[in-house]
């Protein structure tokens, strides 16, 4: 063991003055998040930062990627990190809550993981979907029929009374706070319904849809870790990794297809490189995870891009959220007509006020393509809102892996106020009063 590398994860920042010293990153296969004019925040270990010195950048180390843990973790559960849910826990938890409320929630099954296909373990993927009871009642009497009634809505299907709101959550398996936060408000709208008036209004007018955990491969491998979790980004497919990246190390390198690179409209402009963390699979949707999301979204929304093409009407219902971290950006799809870009960055300005709202390129300052919101977006005209949560800083909250405590303390009350007015705005998403003005 003498002269052993530090192999473990640090977040650099490098200067990037031009797009030469991006486009070293890029091929390096390192996802960027940006920190200021002209430079950006990478995480990976000491060998990488040398291959980037090697190649004429100076990466500058600031913090080590894994928080110092509270004194005292929690009894032996199924958590990690001082608190965070495995994917087993995630799923199993959706499927809890709706046995114990059968009158606003309802469980369903969307696709089967990687290795779950392959038949190797692995996961069955479930979303849940609240809304509120059939019947007209008080709130008291709501609060009772929760465990005996019959949901109004639920039914995988595009038609449905009530508008839409659909989050999907850790996608990317090591931006730990987001599978934590879909939880925490599948049991804010299943424990208020009846009692807070919020939660109550929203599932009276509206079916909140929440995929917990949309790659629980990859968050097995980040929660294998335990205390030091895995920088694993993508799923696991390793069908096409080189032995040099056969295992994820601190670089965040490693095995598996990026989801968010991976779906069919406008998939191909990301990486080749199967050691890539923004690898885009070897064809359009090749992933099962990805095929369960798009399905899912076909599933539960019509098609609303007008039959000749132009802006997607005014009139268009129902609402999807992708959340990732970090950074504090709102990301609307790249793919919008002008009059729907300045609605969607409207829309996304009410949903997280102080965050940098824009595209991609205008955000994290690079082009992404096969993303949730490209398809959603493109394939059937759906208001569409990629959520980076969390600040790009030192602190105990700041980078993929925020200290537990961040969970309560931090983010839930942003991203509460967040699907609040995301569920509010399900009905009539692209009645925007326009931030920019339309030529
Ligand atoms: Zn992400």
């Amino acid at each position: 063991m003498a002269h052993a590398q530090d192999d473990a994860p640090y977040y650099w920042d490098v200067a990037v003055p031009s797009q030469t010293q991006v486009d070293i990153i890029a091929d390096a296969g390192i996802e960027m998040v940006p920190a200021g004019p002209g430079t950006v925040t990478i995480a990976v270990d000491e060998a990488v930062a040398q291959t980037l010195r090697d190649r004429g950048l100076n990466p500058i180390k600031r913090a080590p990627v894994y928080k110092p843990l509270p004194p005292e973790r929690r009894a032996p559960d199924d958590t990690y990190y001082g608190g965070y849910h495995t994917a087993a826990d995630m799923l199993r938890h959706a499927r809890d809550v709706a046995t114990k409320n059968p009158g606003i929630a309802q469980v369903h099954n969307i696709g089967k993981s990687w290795l779950a296909e392959r038949g190797t373990g692995g996961h069955t993927m479930n979303v849940i979907c609240l809304t509120g009871i059939a019947k007209q009642a008080t709130d008291k009497e709501k609060a009772a029929a929760k465990a005996t009634a019959q949901p109004d809505g639920c039914a995988l299907s595009p038609s449905s009374r009530k508008p839409r709101f659909l989050l999907t959550a850790q996608i990317h398996a090591r931006e730990l706070a987001t599978g934590e936060l879909a939880w925490k408000w599948i049991d804010y709208l299943a424990t208020g319904y009846g009692t807070d008036p919020t939660a109550t209004s929203i599932l009276d007018t509206t079916e909140v849809w929440i995929v917990p955990v949309t790659n629980p491969d990859g968050v097995d491998v980040t929660a294998s870790g335990g205390n030091r979790p895995k920088m694993q980004r993508k799923n696991v497919n390793n069908s096409a990794t080189p032995p040099s990246c056969a295992v994820v190390d601190g670089s965040g390198r490693g095995p598996g297809v990026d989801l968010n690179r991976n779906f069919p409209v406008r998939w191909g402009g990301d990486s080749r490189n199967p050691c890539s963390q923004t690898y885009q699979g070897p064809r359009a949707g090749s992933e099962p995870e990805t095929q369960a999301v798009k399905n899912l979204y076909a599933s539960l929304f019509t098609n609303q891009r007008p039959s000749g093409g132009g802006d997607v009407p005014d009139t268009a219902k129902g609402i999807v959220i992708d959340l990732h971290a970090y950074g504090n950006y709102g990301i609307i799809p790249s793919n919008a007509t002008s009059k729907n870009a300045s609605q969607l960055r409207a829309l996304a300005k009410k949903i997280v006020p102080g965050f940098i709202v824009g595209t991609s390129e205008e955000t994290v300052g690079y082009s992404t393509t096969g993303t949730t919101d490209d398809q959603a977006h493109g394939a059937l005209g759906l208001a569409t809102l990629t959520i980076e949560i969390g600040p790009n800083n030192t602190s105990a909250c700041g980078g993929f892996m925020p200290r537990y405590s961040c969970v309560d303390s931090t983010f839930w009350p942003q991203i509460k106020r967040a699907f609040t007015t995301a569920a509010q705005s399900a009905g009539a998403p692209y009645k925007q009063t326009p931030t920019q003005p339309n030529p």
